[in-house]
């Protein structure tokens, strides 16, 4: 990727990560059956899953690669039906250069019935953001569905695409994972905690801090 050859060893790699953590997602419970998608930005293509296809069954050669501006280089079967969503939210941030999507039980329920989470713990408003948006809903795979998604998103490395699931960016798929990991992690506080009650958020200066301290330092380590 990157270079002309859309096969060689480091494409081949970029591959292999997609399947390892389309695996991955798969096996932690955060989708169900084929939904959801991932993608990564190297070089001028965009490496992303096909449609519908069982994450246990992709091989090297199911991943499809699309120009930047969604024109399809190499498919074998149907890429990904969010792939609008994937190209827009590259189109409008330079840092990110891998998206997972999926549909977690706890973010799916932030989406359903909030329209955003507060600052309430550290990790999350280091590595997601201070306020987390549940964006605009739309029809899943629709230009408005991607249009809202990266509207909501703004800044932040998460949005919560209404009556649908989670989104999560990142400067490499690990990155995007862990944004995943933890922004289900903090759905199912920021809900447990609204049962209880009492609720208390971390103040602005604080949360400012924390996000900046993750972009400009923390996540180098
Ligand atoms: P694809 O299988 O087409 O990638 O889409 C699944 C999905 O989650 C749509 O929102
Ligand atoms: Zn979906």
């Amino acid at each position: 990727m990157g270079s002309d050859n859309l096969f060689d060893d480091v494409n081949l790699s970029v591959a292999e990560e997609i399947i390892t953590y389309a695996q991955l997602i798969s096996k932690e419970g955060f989708t169900k059956g084929t939904w959801g998608n991932i993608s990564v930005l190297h070089g001028e293509y965009i490496y992303i899953t096909p449609s519908g296809q069982p994450y246990d069954k992709l091989s090297l050669e199911d991943i499809c690669v699309l120009r930047k501006n969604g024109n399809v280089v190499y498919a074998k079967n149907k890429p990904s039906s969010e792939s609008a969503m994937h190209i827009k939210i590259y189109e409008s941030r330079n840092d990110v250069k891998a998206i997972l999507h999926t549909h977690p039980i706890y973010s799916t329920i932030v989406s359903i019935t909030l329209s955003s989470i507060p600052p309430i713990v550290e990790d999350a408003v280091m590595i997601l953001g201070e306020t987390l948006h549940v964006s605009e809903y739309a029809l899943p795979g629709t230009v408005e569905l991607a249009q809202n998604a990266v509207a909501a998103l703004s800044n932040n490395h998460c949005v919560f695409l209404k009556n649908h699931g989670l989104v999560t960016v990142g400067e490499n798929l690990q990155e995007a994972f862990v944004a995943t990991q933890v922004a289900e992690k903090t759905a199912q506080i920021y809900i447990e905690s609204l049962k209880l009650g009492n609720l208390s958020t971390i103040p602005h200066e604080h949360a400012t801090k924390l996000r900046e301290k993750y972009l400009q330092s923390y996540k180098q380590k």
